[in-house]
């Protein structure tokens, strides 16, 4: 072990793309990862011939990270279309993409979702954010995202109906209180490329960036209790030291191994429950958003319109995102387990309102109860906009945490914490 370059701690994106950049420098590394395999909060199971992502995922093809790492041909990517069906009034409306779907988006234009003034403040938005790199739009200051719609002038109808379920469920957070960073880089990366799901699930991701790495260097359900700089131990007592020891966990555990330099960047939850049914209850592949601001639905897809891979020959996957919310998941000023088998039958109450008795026949599968889905990212929280790697000679720490919660800022942080050990040690 004495020759060992690197440890790399957490086998998710982040710690992903440092190991590889560190072998591709020349380094020697070992990556541990306490789980079965690697690709943390980006996995997929198989059950009953069906592809469950582990919580509802998409690629967004425009990230410059993933553009950069990954090669998204041999993904095999499947797209949604680019827009969504709102539910608002007791009726879906369709809200498209003016720049990608032309002729639904001059439809939309009279649709209850948002004034003719909202799609022209969407396409000033456009022009204002369009024209600069993604990344440059998280490096200016910015409020609260619910504070820069309202700035911007949107009608309240467009801000309840589509931005608060569309953006609550990318950020996890309906109550938009994150830093309008993100708002404005995911307004620039939908409005540059399609959002997809790779055939074979979005663990192909990881998997393709895993299958760069010599064999050896990934060691799976290895956890780590303890780490120092230049060493690092595991739950079942080894001892491995190296010049380096990069900590590429979550936010929470992270902190946990590293104490107070590196503080608990807080955690917001997420549900997602998938069902199998006959027949799929809309035939495309669309995101469908809950305009109506009750019920526990925030946003749901049947996945195998977009992906036919994602379910067996005949069946349709349903996947269904809840989040925290009175009074079907309270949080009371912290994270509370949901009642899943309660959420559930609301959940079956309130679709059954949007698609009538079929629901009665969807069978529920496996469902996915994360709670620990993005760390907070509250205009404070994104101050800087990019956190230290480096904590002291010898011991580095990477992960969305560092940077946004997002594909692309896991890999641009695990980038960033390789390219310090490299320029360190
Ligand atoms: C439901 C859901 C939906 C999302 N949707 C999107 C989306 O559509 N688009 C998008 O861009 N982003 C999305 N995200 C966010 C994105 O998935 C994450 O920001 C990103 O994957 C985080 O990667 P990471 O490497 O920083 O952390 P993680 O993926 O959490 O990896 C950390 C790894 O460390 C391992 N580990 C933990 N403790 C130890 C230990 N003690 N010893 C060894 N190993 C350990 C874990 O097992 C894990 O593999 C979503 C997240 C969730 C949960």
């Amino acid at each position: 072990m004495g020759s060992l370059d690197t440890v790399v701690v957490g086998g998710g994106l982040a710690g992903l793309a440092c190991a590889r950049d560190l072998v591709d420098a020349g380094r020697s590394v070992v990556l541990l990862e306490a789980s079965d395999r690697v690709g943390g909060r980006v996995r997929t199971d198989e059950v009953d011939g069906f592809r469950l992502d582990r919580g509802f995922q998409v690629l967004l093809e425009a990230y410059p990270e993933c553009r950069r790492r990954l090669n998204l041909d041999e993904l095999d990517l499947r797209s949604f279309y680019p827009g969504a069906l709102v539910r608002a009034e007791g009726a879906f409306h369709r809200v498209a993409d003016p720049t990608q779907e032309m002729m639904d988006a001059l439809r939309s234009v009279t649709s209850p979702v948002g004034s003719v003034a909202d799609k022209l403040r969407v396409a000033v938005l456009r022009k204002r954010l369009g024209g600069r790199p993604p990344e440059a739009l998280l490096v200016e200051p910015a409020g609260t995202t619910w504070e820069e719609l309202q700035d911007s002038g949107f009608s309240p109808q467009m801000m309840e109906r589509f931005f608060r379920p569309f953006l609550g469920g990318v950020l996890l957070d309906p109550t938009l209180q994150v830093s309008a960073r993100l708002f404005r880089f995911y307004f620039r990366v939908f409005a540059e490329g399609r959002a997809s799901l790779p055939a074979t699930g979005m663990e192909a991701l990881p998997r393709q960036l895993a299958a760069g790495l010599p064999a050896g260097v990934v060691r799976t359900g290895t956890r780590v209790a303890y780490v120092a700089p230049g060493e690092v131990r595991t739950t079942d007592g080894q001892l491995l030291q190296a010049r380096s020891v990069v900590v590429a966990v979550e936010g929470p555990e992270a902190s946990r191994l590293l104490g107070d330099r590196v503080p608990d960047p807080g955690s917001r939850p997420v549900l997602c429950l998938y069902f199998d049914a006959p027949e799929p209850p809309v035939k495309e592949g669309i995101l469908v958003l809950n305009g109506e601001g009750k019920g526990p639905v925030n946003n749901l897809a049947v996945l195998s319109e977009v992906a036919p891979e994602y379910a067996p020959p005949g069946r349709a996957l349903i996947s269904v995102t809840v989040l925290p919310g009175e009074p079907h998941w309270p949080l009371a000023g912290g994270t509370v387990d949901p009642d899943v088998g309660a959420i559930e039958a609301g959940v079956r109450a309130h679709l059954t309102e949007w698609f009538g008795d079929q629901v009665g026949e969807w069978r529920a599968l496996p469902h996915y109860h994360i709670p620990h889905g993005q760390p907070l990212q509250t205009p404070e929280r994104m101050e800087p906009p990019s956190r230290p790697v480096r904590l002291e000679d010898g011991l580095f720490v990477t992960g969305d945490h560092r940077e946004n919660a997002s594909l692309h800022g896991a890999l641009v942080s695990g980038g960033r914490a390789a390219k310090e050990v490299l320029r360190t040690a």
